[in-house]
């Protein structure tokens, strides 16, 4: 038998944050050197191949849906494969659902980190992370609070416990929340949702209604409760779901049947059935949607984040391949195209993850009002560009190792499958661009304030000068068909600016001439203004073997 050669090992025994230069100082940046340790250790532990291969075995096993048991009563549950438990108990020890609500020493932007750092080993986890992690602080304003019907609920809330079992929330260790908005008829446009809601006694904020209808997408049906969109007298409202009842009992809430998903196998997506459900008011009636967005600005941004997890582990598995395989008498990597198209995807990376990260600080509790504007405009902005680029960045790392990256052991085919979904829930690629808009129509100041704040950074940089300028009077009346490309343009120019105010300078120019003044193409398009070799040596360590 021959021994294989030239066929480099998989990449599953590494420290996630130490081999990622740019996520490592763009978080430094911000977060103190103990919490960097922390992180340090996160990358360690889950840098494994045994977390590697609870993902692979999460997707290959995914949920199952019994809709009754023995004796043919309805009981609706779902059978998860016990790798899925274990990448949950993990996510939840990292808070990723609740961390910077319930810690002071932590924060959004550390966070961030850790969802990016997750988002490599298993991405369907980060679905119920999300919407728990986005549905707190409207939960804790509003239902479950002191001496209310979801009193208990705020222990195992704040917890860092994952527990599977189908109890009421106060009788557990902790929780989930889900969302569900989507119908048969309208994702994107809530305003033509069907599924009714009317009071059983009182009506008005904390009171329970009665939910008929259906929703189309309900995903992570197994959690504890959902925020649901219901039409009720006053309008589109939404209201806090639970699986169970406060008095134990199910609520009336059936599963017709599990989506059979592209991606994101290992997660349950759901269409339910509502008949007489009971929901709990948030807020007044007619204010659902404002509700729901303000969850959705949470979800969003982890959307960005998933993929830029998922981007992250792809280039390390191209570069990892690149530099081992030998083709034509030479590693891959030293190849001139392929330095280049190699270049150009770290240069992607640079840009992105410092956005990121400055975009997380943006996002903090305690940010300023401008922070929190600058935010409100860059998020849809980013999870548009971030979550649409990603699906072809992907497929390029794939393309770098060739026919092994289209193999279902190697990792790529699961990431490529996972990239498109972010893409479209928590609102698809046109709503967000449509976005931008209505946040810039809402408030006119806001391109005075994007001025203000770039107005350092372009002055150290002519080609970003020039490019604000040129989009500055783009925005001040956008056609609508006219919104993706000013909205790529937007991040690009935020991009350079964060490039340009914390270097590499190197990386700066090149992002700022292959981003803003080059024509656009596919990766490796660009010349990469002398950067290459430094872009190669901070997206992956020249020799990996010992990492
Ligand atoms: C795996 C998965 C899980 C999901 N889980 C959930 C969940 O848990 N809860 C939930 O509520 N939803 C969930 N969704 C649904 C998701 O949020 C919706 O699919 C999404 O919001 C788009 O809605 P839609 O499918 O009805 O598409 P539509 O609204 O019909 O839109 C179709 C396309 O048209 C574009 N479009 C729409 N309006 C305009 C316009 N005015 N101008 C230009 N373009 C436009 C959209 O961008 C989109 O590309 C899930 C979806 C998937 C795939």
């Amino acid at each position: 038998m021959q021994t294989p050669s030239n066929q480099p090992p998989a990449l599953e025994h590494y420290n996630l944050w130490d081999n990622d230069t740019p996520l490592r100082e763009a978080a430094l940046r911000v977060v103190g050197a103990d919490m960097g340790q922390r992180l340090a250790g996160v990358g360690q532990s889950i840098g494994q191949p045994t977390f590697f291969a609870l993902g692979r075995s999460a997707n290959r096993n995914p949920p199952e849906l019994r809709r009754y048991g023995p004796d043919g009563e309805r009981i609706d549950e779902l059978e998860f494969h016990p790798s899925w438990h274990a990448l949950m108990m993990q996510a939840a020890d990292m808070r990723l659902h609740n961390g910077p609500w319930v810690d002071d020493e932590d924060s959004a932007v550390s966070r961030a980190v850790r969802f990016m750092l997750v988002a490599q080993v298993e991405a369907g986890v980060l679905c119920p992370m999300t919407m728990t992690y986005g549905a707190y602080p409207v939960l804790t304003q509003s239902l479950v609070t002191e001496g209310g019907v979801f009193d208990g609920w705020r222990t195992p809330l704040a917890s860092g416990n994952y527990d599977p079992r189908d109890l009421p929330g106060s009788a557990k260790g902790g929780l989930l929340i889900g969302m569900g908005m989507t119908e048969r008829q309208g994702g994107s446009d809530v305003r033509s949702n069907t599924t009714t809601a009317t009071p059983d006694q009182l009506a008005g904020p904390g009171h329970m209604y009665r939910l008929n209808g259906h929703k189309w997408f309900y995903s992570v049906p197994q959690s504890d409760a959902h925020l649901v969109l219901a039409q009720t007298p006053g309008g589109l409202s939404c209201f806090l779901v639970p699986r169970r009842l406060p008095d134990g009992n199910r609520n009336d809430i059936y599963i017709e049947r599990l989506k059979d998903k592209l991606g994101n196998r290992s997660n349950a997506s759901a269409e339910v059935e509502f008949d007489d459900a009971c929901g709990w008011l948030i807020g007044e009636e007619g204010r659902g949607g404002a509700t729901i967005l303000q969850v959705g600005g949470h979800t969003r941004f982890d959307c960005a984040l998933g993929s830029l997890g998922m981007m992250r582990r792809a280039i390390s598995i191209a570069m990892h391949h690149a530099q081992a395989r030998y083709t034509f008498g030479k590693p891959l990597v030293e190849h001139d195209l392929m330095k280049r198209v190699l270049a150009d995807l770290a240069l992607e990376m640079e840009g992105l993850v410092a956005l990121a990260l400055d975009l997380a600080q943006a996002r903090e509790p305690q940010a300023s009002d401008a922070e929190q504007r600058w935010a409100r405009l860059l998020t849809p902005a980013f999870k548009y560009v971030v979550c649409q680029r990603g699906i072809g960045f992907v497929a390029e790392c794939m393309q770098v190792v060739g026919g092994n990256g289209y193999i279902e052991e190697n990792d790529l085919p699961r990431l490529y499958r996972e990239m498109p979904v972010n893409a479209i829930w928590e609102g698809s690629s046109n709503i967000m661009a449509l976005d931008v808009r209505r946040a810039l129509e809402r408030d006119p100041e806001l391109i005075s304030l994007l001025q203000e704040r770039l107005a350092p950074t372009c002055a150290a940089n002519p080609v970003l000068a020039r490019a604000w300028q040129a989009l500055a009077a783009q925005l001040q009346n956008p056609a609508e068909a006219d919104m993706r490309v000013l909205t790529e343009r937007l991040i690009d120019i935020a991009a350079a600016a964060t490039l340009t105010a914390h270097g590499p300078q190197l990386v700066a120019t090149a992002w700022s001439a292959a981003r803003l003044e080059q024509a656009g193409g596919l990766y490796g398009s660009r010349s990469l203004a002398g950067a290459q070799a430094l872009l190669l040596q901070r997206v992956w360590p020249e020799d990996d073997h010992d990492h």
